[in-house]
Order: C-alpha cells, then sequence, then structure tokens
C-alpha cells in the first residue's frame, strides 16, 4: 500500500530532517512509530500526506504503486490517506455533521462517485458515531470550536471513521493524552481496522499500543528507522528508554 524508499525530507529553507526513511506498509498492517522528541516523527506524517512546508530532496513515497510526491494534500486524501489533524480549524456555524457530510461527498466526487444520499449518509453517521459513543448534541457543534483535547479527539477518530481511508495516520503528539482519549484512539482504531486497510501510529506513549496490537514498531531517532521489531521492542523502549539504541 505504502512504499517509501530512502526518503529525505527538509523544512523549506531549513535542515535536513528525514535521513534516508524505509518503510512498507501492506494492507491489514498496524506500524507503529516511536522514537525520541525531535525526531522527525511528525515530520514524516507530514511529508506523507503532503503537507507545504516540507521538501521531499531524495526518495520515493508509493501509494498503491504510484508516485505521490507531486499530489496535493487533497489529492493524496482523495487517494485514500488520512492524517489526523489534518482539519483542525476552528469554523464558527459548520457542525462536526455538516463538515464531515462535505468532506465525505468531496472525496466521493473526486473519485468519480455520486454524492451520498441523505439517509445513507444519516445512517452511516448514527452507526460510527454510536460505535464512538458520540452524543447528538457534538454532531451539531460548530467545529473544533471550544472543543477539550477529548473531544478534538473524538471528532478526528469520527472523520477517520466516516472518510473510511485506505491509510490512516494517527500522530499522537499531545503530551495530554489522557487515559479517556486513549480509549478514544484505541476503540476507533481497533474497529476501523480491517484487512484492506493500515494504520500508522505514531507515539511517544507505550501505553497505547497495551490497546492497539501493532505488527511491527520503528524506532525513528535523527531522521532515520534505527530499529524496527514487534511489539516487544515497545515494551522494551518502555523499560529501557531510547539511549542503548542511539549509539
Ligand atoms: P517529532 O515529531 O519526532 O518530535 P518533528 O518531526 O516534530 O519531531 O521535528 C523534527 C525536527 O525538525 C525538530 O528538530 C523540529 O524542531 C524540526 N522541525 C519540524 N518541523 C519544523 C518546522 N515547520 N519549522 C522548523 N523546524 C521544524
Ligand atoms: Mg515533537
Ligand atoms: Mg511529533
Amino acid at each position: 500500500m505504502l512504499e517509501i524508499k530512502n526518503l529525505h525530507a527538509k523544512i523549506e529553507d531549513g535542515a535536513e530532517i528525514l535521513k534516508g526513511i524505509n518503510l512498507e506498509i501492506k494492507p491489514g498492517e498496524v506500524h507503529a512509530i516511536m522514537g525520541p522528541n525531535g525526531a522527525g516523527k511528525s515530520t514524516l506524517s507530514s511529508v506523507i500526506a503532503g503537507k507545504e512546508d516540507y521538501e521531499v530532496t531524495d526518495g520515493e513515497i508509493l501509494f498503491e504503486g504510484e508516485d505521490i510526491r507531486e499530489d496535493a494534500p487533497e489529492e493524496r486524501a482523495h487517494k485514500g490517506i488520512f492524517l489526523s489533524f489534518q482539519y483542525p480549524v476552528e469554523i464558527p456555524g459548520v457542525s462536526v455533521t455538516n463538515f464531515i457530510k462535505a468532506a465525505l461527498n468531496e472525496t466521493r466526487k473526486a473519485n468519480g462517485l455520486e454524492e451520498m444520499p441523505a439517509k445513507e449518509m444519516l445512517a452511516m453517521i448514527r452507526d460510527k458515531s454510536e460505535k464512538l459513543g458520540i452524543k447528538k448534541d457534538f454532531l451539531s457543534r460548530s467545529l473544533n470550536e471550544g472543543f477539550s483535547g477529548g473531544e478534538k479527539k473524538r471528532n478526528e477518530i469520527f472523520q477517520m471513521m466516516m472518510l473510511n481511508p485506505k491509510l490512516a495516520i494517527l500522530d499522537e503528539t499531545d503530551s495530554g493524552l489522557d487515559i479517556d482519549a486513549l480509549r478514544i484512539v484505541a476503540d476507533g482504531v481497533n474497529y476501523f481496522k480491517n484487512e484492506g486497510n493500515a494504520v500508522l501510529l505514531i507515539t511517544h506513549y507505550q501505553r497505547l499500543l497495551n490497546y492497539i496490537q501493532p505488527d511491527f514498531v520503528h524506532v525513528l531517532a535523527n531522521g532515520k528507522i534505527i530499529k524496527t521489531g514487534d511489539k516487544s521492542l515497545a515494551l522494551e523502549l518502555e523499560e529501557k528508554g531510547y539511549d542503548w539504541l542511539l549509539n
């Protein structure tokens, strides 16, 4: 699904941050990326999603076999790449529901599909929101306006479930991720996950991996993946930290 080869990237007119990343994600897999602060984890997720502040200087990013390096973030989203925090804006007067309806129909349109019939849309919203324990009044609130940390998480995961991407990239940067928010993310991912899609989960927190079973755990440090293992690697990191890997 996703194939990253020797990826180098820098901040626009800045230093190189990604220094030769290799990563292959197949359908059905959950990959976790861990690593010290400043390693380049968020940069990697931004570069995959196509955020404009970064410049790819070498290497390849293939999504379903296609080079996506020149695609705008919207095009990548339409192809099925979802990044959490992709829509962090507050939009007064636009409800959670209306925003996701518009986003979903836009994606459908970009893929040559008709708008989803209102009834079907409503049923889907009801189904997904129930699965996430989202209440009706939340759905009619203005997007992100005055949302608590947990509500932002819930909205993000709701967006992921509604848009049903092929590849979901979740960058759990928020150091304030409390146990409730962890649960929201974990339950959402576990519900979303199937044999046809994939998840790239970026986290500082081993704890999250107690609730989500990763197939692979990668350690990113200083712009490179310096170690790959299975879930036991996350446990080892929790116990020993990162220093033993950094020499
Ligand atoms: P991580 O998510 O692993 O903590 P980041 O990808 O956020 O790491 O950052 C990697 C390095 O790149 C850090 O040194 C950070 O300061 C720098 N960096 C990332 N994005 C920017 C940016 N937009 N402008 C300036 N420096 C940045
Ligand atoms: Mg950071
Ligand atoms: Mg980060």
